[in-house]
Formats: structure tokens, sequence, C-alpha cells
């Protein structure tokens, strides 16, 4: 199928599992875009470039080769040959991500890779602009969201020795950082359809976005 479903919200909000399980239920590919940000900004960590520098991201935005792999069961990045999806979990590159991301240069290059991975789509697309940029186009548009309560519980349960309390004030500044931009990342599409997770379970999720889709 041709279906491309973006789903966009902040981290917390159940993104990546919810995008999988979605993709898995309909034997759709599943492209991580967040995985793509964080890969360049684990590079240009280990290439000691200076991240208080747009200019000198933006100089070395092309450099590193990424090569995403879209099985949900198994999503892997690479970035020159080297697999990071460990690596780019960790919280040296999610501090250092919203500096990366937010220089032009390198989203103008990720998106273009977006768009060349989703093709003829038969994908779920997660991130945070995907309704807004990526793929305005997507016949389905959701955006997850949750309380900040729910999210920072969530990231806590999943990272080992953080506090709840320490994880909503690190997504906080993610997210403001993320959202006071030119071109906010954060907006939600005009033609999106939004879901609060806060009360419900992964399961629960997962049906409604089928639902959404089934419509
Ligand atoms: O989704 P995840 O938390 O892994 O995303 C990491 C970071 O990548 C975000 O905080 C944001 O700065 C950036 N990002 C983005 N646009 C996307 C996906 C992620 O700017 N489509």
């Amino acid at each position: 199928t041709g279906l491309v479903v973006a789903m966009d919200g902040p981290s917390g909000s159940g993104k990546s599992s919810v995008s999988r399980g979605v993709a898995r239920a309909l034997g759709l590919r599943y492209l991580d875009t967040g995985a793509m940000y964080r890969a360049v900004t684990w590079w240009m960590l280990r290439q000691e470039v200076a991240l208080d520098d747009p200019a000198a991201i933006a100089a070395r935005a092309l450099e590193p080769v990424l090569t995403m792999g879209t099985d949900p069961g198994a999503p892997a990045v690479a970035v020159d040959g080297t697999d990071v999806a460990g690596p780019i979990r960790t919280a040296e590159v999610t501090s250092a991500v919203s500096a990366v991301s937010a220089v032009p240069e390198v989203r103008r290059r990720l998106v273009a890779e977006q768009r060349e991975i989703i093709g003829a789509g038969g994908i779920v697309v997660e991130g945070r602009d995907i309704g807004t940029v990526v793929a305005p186009d997507a016949p389905v548009k959701i955006y997850l969201t949750a309380s900040a309560d729910a999210r920072a519980a969530r990231r806590s349960a999943e990272l080992a020795g953080t506090t709840v309390e320490a994880q909503k004030a690190a997504m906080a500044r993610r997210d403001t950082l993320d959202s006071t931009r030119k071109t906010d990342p954060l907006a939600m599409a005009a033609d999106a359809v939004e879901l609060d997770t806060t009360a419900l379970n992964l399961d629960e999720v997962i049906a409604e976005v089928l639902r959404v889709i089934k419509e």
C-alpha cells in the first residue's frame, strides 16, 4: 500500500512504541526521524564540532552518511557504517540534539532523506514535523500528547538512574528549545487528529490509531 501515517508529538508522548505497533499491525515500514537527528548529533560530538556554533554545524551537516533500517521489529540506524542505535540514546546526545536539529542545513538535509525513504509510501513516520513539513500530503496525521507528568514518568521508566522530577525538567527544557524556532517543529498540523494518551495504555493507543486510519 502507499499509505503514509505521520505520527508527531513531543518526547514521552509514546510516539515510538505506538508507531512501531501500528506499523507491525498493518505490515508497514517504520521511520524514526528523531533517530536521524540523534545520529547526526552523535557524529558532531565525536568530531568535536562546537555545538554552540551553528555555522560550524552547518559547515559539516552533509558529512555523516546515515543508513536507516525501516523494519518496525528491528529499527536500525548507522553512521558511516557503524551501528549507533545504542549510543544515540545517551544523555549526552539527548541534551545536545536540540542545538543540532535547530540548524537549517541539518533539517534541509534530513528532510530530503526522509522524503526519499518515504518514497511511494507504506510507512509510519515518527517525528515532530512530519505532518507539517516532511509529508504534508500524508492521508493520516496523528498528533500524540500526554500530560507533562505522564511523559516524564514514561521516560524515567525507560532510563535507569533518573527521577521523574529530573526527567520532567529535562523534557521541559528540550521542548522549549525545540519549539522556539522559526519553523516550530512541535506545531500540530491543522488537519492532524490529536490523541491524548495520558490515561491510555499502549494497546489502547494503538487501537485508537488503527481506528483513525480505517475511517
Ligand atoms: O523523538 P526524539 O526525542 O528521539 O527526537 C530527538 C530530537 O530530534 C528532538 O528533541 C528534536 O530536537 C529533534 N527532532 C526534530 N524533528 C523531527 C524529529 C526529531 O527536530 N522530525
